[in-house]
């Protein structure tokens, strides 16, 4: 008797641990065809994390290469792609691995549908998250609009525990034919930034691995003071890797668990953190407007400026504040932020800019190859202040204040700003090759006065804030 293959459709979910859907497959005893689609959605993406994408698919790839195994590429939209294959070959069974952001929901909710329709076995599996996001409630059975409650609620839970890596997918007899990486040009929007950039990114599972690892073993111990410093090399830099799925958010929920009993109390930190991620998905789950509105209606007359003129000068690193622009020059060189720098930046865009954080909020997805949909929205409306949990308008962060309390020695802003230094860093020098020639800037260029005098800008966004608001 024929044994029909299973497709597996990969997306934010690539690599062998800890893949329950894989695990899956697996057990059914079925040959298994992986799939990765270029479809509308990718092509939706910035073109940094474009790139850092097609970085991980090629790496896939070869995974898959080395377990006898092979990655079928395709592009086009989705639906039409997965039933070309099932008819080319046979399958008759289609799982992948949930996303949980509404334009993926979307997707998902149209193509399993008209699969179910055509009598195919469609099937999602969990992954991508700790807590499936309707199965966390508060007691009136209702979602988290605020963190701590969640975090008690879900910090004690047990989880499974991870699953065995695959060692070996069961081939089909012929595999289908495959576009080649290259031609599909991920890297091409990125343009000479992708030189640069490639110098910090970390690809694949087990670099992924290692990063947690070398994380737990060591830069755990100073974690929860040391997260605020951003020249210092203190936290997992797993954003990247989790938002491809190259490591399971379940597999670093254990290791910190095992830190805690190993007696690594910052591991708490940690913990809490992975879950500040669930948090960001169970909002846009169950509030998907978070990702493209004001989450809270309030905000909806709020007299933001949109992009323009005066947000070039952000976007450069050139706004004259030097905390500010050292971390725009961060994102323009390494394709990620530290978390104190993406608050100040964002504060300073939204409130002394008095600039819709959707700008920044769009900016980042262009630039950041960690970008995740849910953690972008909830920083971003979290620090403007439009969304649930958030900061309170009126708390404004002073990116001179922050600079003497966590740069305190100005070493995150030589690292990154040249103009300023006669002793130019390697980093401060890289972003004058990773920017647009057509921005025509040179490390002689004199640094810029402040775009917005910091007392000024507070001063503007809480007048705003008073008469709109109050
Ligand atoms: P660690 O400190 O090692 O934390 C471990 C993991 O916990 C992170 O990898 C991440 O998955 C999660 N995490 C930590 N802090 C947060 C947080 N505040 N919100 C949600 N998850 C968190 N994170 C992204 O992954 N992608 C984004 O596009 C993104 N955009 C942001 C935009 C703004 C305006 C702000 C304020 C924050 C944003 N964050 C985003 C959250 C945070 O800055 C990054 O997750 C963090 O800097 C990643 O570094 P790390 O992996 O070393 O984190």
């Amino acid at each position: 008797m024929r044994t029909f293959p299973i497709i597996f459709w990969f997306r934010r979910d690539l690599r062998l641990g800890d893949h329950v859907g894989l695990t899956t497959a697996i057990a059914t005893g079925r040959p298994i065809i992986p799939v990765f689609i270029h479809d509308e959605l990718v092509e939706s993406h910035g073109a940094a994390s474009k790139w850092r994408l097609g970085l991980a698919v090629e790496h896939f790839a070869k995974t898959l290469d080395g377990i006898g195994s092979r990655l079928t590429l395709r592009r086009g939209n989705a639906l039409d792609v997965l039933q070309k294959l099932m008819a080319e070959t046979g399958a008759e069974t289609v799982y992948w691995s949930r996303a949980y952001d509404p334009t993926s929901i979307a997707r998902d909710k149209v193509v399993k549908a008209a699969l179910k329709g055509n009598g195919v076995e469609a099937k999602s599996h969990q992954g991508h998250l700790l807590f499936e996001p309707w199965t966390v409630a508060t007691k009136t059975g209702g979602f988290y609009k605020v963190f701590t409650p969640m975090w008690k609620a879900v910090r004690t839970s047990t989880l499974a525990s991870s699953v065995a890596p695959a060692k070996h997918l069961p081939a089909p007899d012929d595999w289908p034919n495959s576009d080649i990486i290259e031609t599909w040009q991920m890297a091409a929007p990125m343009k000479r930034g992708a030189d640069i950039v490639a110098k910090h990114v970390c690809v694949g599972e087990d670099a992924a691995n290692k990063r947690l690892t070398s994380f737990i073993n060591d830069k755990i111990d100073d974690y929860t003071q040391g997260r605020n410093f951003p020249s210092a090399d203190n936290t997992s830099r797993l954003s990247e890797n989790l938002t491809y799925g190259e490591i399971s958010p379940r597999t670093c929920w254990h290791a910190g668990w095992r830190a805690l009993g190993d007696g690594k109390s910052d591991a708490e930190t940690f913990l809490k953190e992975l879950v500040w991620r669930e948090f960001a998905y169970h909002l846009a789950y169950h509030t998907p407007r978070i990702v493209t509105d004001n989450w809270n209606p309030q905000w909806d007359s709020f007299p933001w400026r949109l992009d323009g003129e005066h947000t070039l000068r952000w976007k450069q690193g050139r706004t004259g504040v030097q905390m500010v622009d050292a971390a725009m020059r961060e994102m323009y060189v390494t394709g990620t932020m530290h978390n104190r720098g993406r608050m100040i930046v964002a504060s300073y865009l939204s409130k002394h800019m008095m600039t819709h954080w959707n700008v920044g909020l769009d900016w980042f997805a262009e630039c950041l190859t960690d970008w995740d949909p849910a953690a972008n929205a909830m920083g971003w409306q979290w620090t403007a202040g439009s969304g649930p949990d958030a900061a309170p308008y009126f708390r404004i962060f002073n990116p001179d204040t922050q600079a003497e309390k966590f740069d305190n020695d100005g070493e995150y802003r030589a690292k990154f700003i040249a103009e300023l230094y006669s002793n130019q860093t390697p980093h401060a020098l890289d972003y004058f090759e990773a920017i647009p020639k057509s921005w025509n800037l040179k490390p002689s260029d004199t640094y810029p006065q402040p775009l917005v005098p910091i007392a000024v800008g507070r001063q503007l966004a809480l007048d705003a804030y008073k008469n709109r608001l109050a």
